[in-house]
Formats: structure tokens, sequence, C-alpha cells
């Protein structure tokens, strides 16, 4: 489906567009200004995209972040990526929201399950912690 937006085939409110990234407006946004930028080679997700079309995409994210906080007088940005069904990613090319945030809630929908002010257990936070460093250890090639 983003390849056909990409390729001008399925319609879109495109913002942005370079040689290799895509930014356009979300057709159900959490809030205003919500848009997703995509790198214009296809792919799947975030652990199948290459490294260039990653790089760019996120700096053309912090692009248009800017400019839509600018734009609506937003008073912060959330970034997200959804790799994987179970982590609600429901379109299968490479996408990140750029989702302007409102103190005013009349223009910002954005409502999370997440409750971060439920402290976590340090040390099973550390144990993760431990494991995750030494998997990236052992990924430097
Ligand atoms: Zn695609």
């Amino acid at each position: 489906m983003f390849c056909g937006i990409v390729a001008g085939d399925v319609p879109s409110v495109k913002v942005a567009e370079d040689e290799t990234t895509c930014a356009f407006m979300d057709i159900n946004p959490a809030s205003d200004g919500h848009l997703l930028v995509v790198p214009k080679r296809h792919s799947k997700d975030l652990f199948e995209i290459p490294a260039d079309d990653l790089t760019a995409v996120t700096l053309a994210a912090q692009r248009v972040a800017k400019a839509a906080a600018g734009a609506f007088g937003a008073d912060g940005v959330n970034l997200l990526n959804c790799c994987g069904a179970d982590a609600w990613q429901s379109v299968f090319h490479f996408h990140l929201h750029v989702i302007p945030r409102y103190t005013d809630k009349a223009k910002d929908r954005l409502v999370l399950p997440w409750k971060p002010e439920v402290p976590g257990d340090a040390e099973a936070i550390a144990i993760l912690g431990g494991r995750i460093s030494a998997a990236v250890a052992s990924q430097q090639t």
C-alpha cells in the first residue's frame, strides 16, 4: 500500500519528498499533523530496512517533525515505529510515525494503555539490560 502511495497510484497528502523518502499525512491521525515517513524502496520492517534507508527516513522524520511542530505550535513530538503485528504494525512497509503532541487535548487524541508511572523492578531491568548489551556486543562484525 505504501509502495502505491510512493508511486502515486494510491492517493495521499504528501508533505515532503526526496530521493529516498516520502512523507505523507496519516489517514487515521492520532493528533493534528500526524504523518508518516517511508523509504521509497520497499522494506517490510525495522529488521529488514537497509541502514542507508533507515538513516534517510530518520533524518526526514526530524525535518518534518520540526516543520509540523512549528506549523501547528505543537508542544512536543513522538516518533513511533511498529515492527511486527504484535507491536501494532498493520502496513508491512517500514514507516515512522511523526506525531505532534499538544497540551490542548482537542488536537491530541493519542492515548496508550502504557502506564509509565508504575515503577519497574530495578533488578529485573538490570538483568534485561545486561542481556541486550551482550546481544549487541555479539552483533559487531
Ligand atoms: Zn511497500
